[in-house]
């Protein structure tokens, strides 16, 4: 954490904080090429949570885009989408990458988004009980007419960014994903940035500064 309102999620680290129902938080890839997985649980029960499946489902589409809101598993909505100020690539498909996944690619105990996660969580005093699929903002995934999944590394520039806003009580977690075995980001890994807002515009000063 830099400061009251600006939290560094490290290259391969993750970062865990509160957003109250109307508060909001912008995520700044500074460098560019850089994915980080999103994943947001209710405040009052973190048995519930983001839910790409269940977004999906609800938006009717296979990515999300401003001004459409992300779901829990108990189909309500937990974050809106507010701002894209980037290529506006941003996956709901693939699941975090997890220890098993660097064991198929020849690096075991290779830093992952599924540990960060837990790592994260344990410093709200949060234990899930499985991975959740994350919403992989700037993640470039594309679906093919045939079904065909293409990777293409992530396309941001230095300084890109999009901003949420909680629609419940929320705990969030983002992990500045560690791959460097499949095209996911582009160079790297390196840092993402967290701007915790007031509500009002993450473009205006934030005024929140708790975090887990
Ligand atoms: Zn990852």
């Amino acid at each position: 954490m830099t400061d009251a309102c600006t939290v560094t999620v490290s290259a391969s680290g993750v970062e865990a904080f509160r957003v109250d129902v109307g508060q909001t938080f912008r995520i700044t890839d500074p460098e560019g090429g850089q994915v980080g997985d999103l994943f947001a649980f209710a405040a009052e029960d973190p048995e519930e949570w983001l839910s790409a499946s269940h977004t999906r489902a609800a938006v009717s589409r296979l990515f999300p885009k401003p001004g459409e809101q992300f779901f829990t598993t108990r189909r309500r909505p937990i974050l809106t989408f507010r701002q894209d100020h980037s290529p506006g690539r941003h996956d709901m498909l693939i699941a975090a990458c997890d220890s098993a996944r660097y064991v198929t690619l020849g690096q075991p105990g290779h830093a992952s988004c599924a540990r960060n996660l837990f790592t994260g969580l344990a410093r709200c005093g949060i234990y899930p009980r499985a991975v959740p699929q994350p919403v992989n903002v700037f993640m470039d995934v594309l679906p093919g007419t045939t079904g065909d999944l293409t990777w293409t590394p992530a396309s941001t520039s230095p300084g890109d960014f999009v901003a949420f806003e909680a629609a419940i009580d929320c705990v969030v977690v983002l992990s500045a994903c560690p791959q460097d075995l499949a095209p996911v980001n582009h160079g790297g890994p390196t840092p993402l940035v967290v701007t915790l807002g007031n509500g009002a515009s993450p473009q205006q000063p934030p005024a929140f500064d708790r975090v887990c």
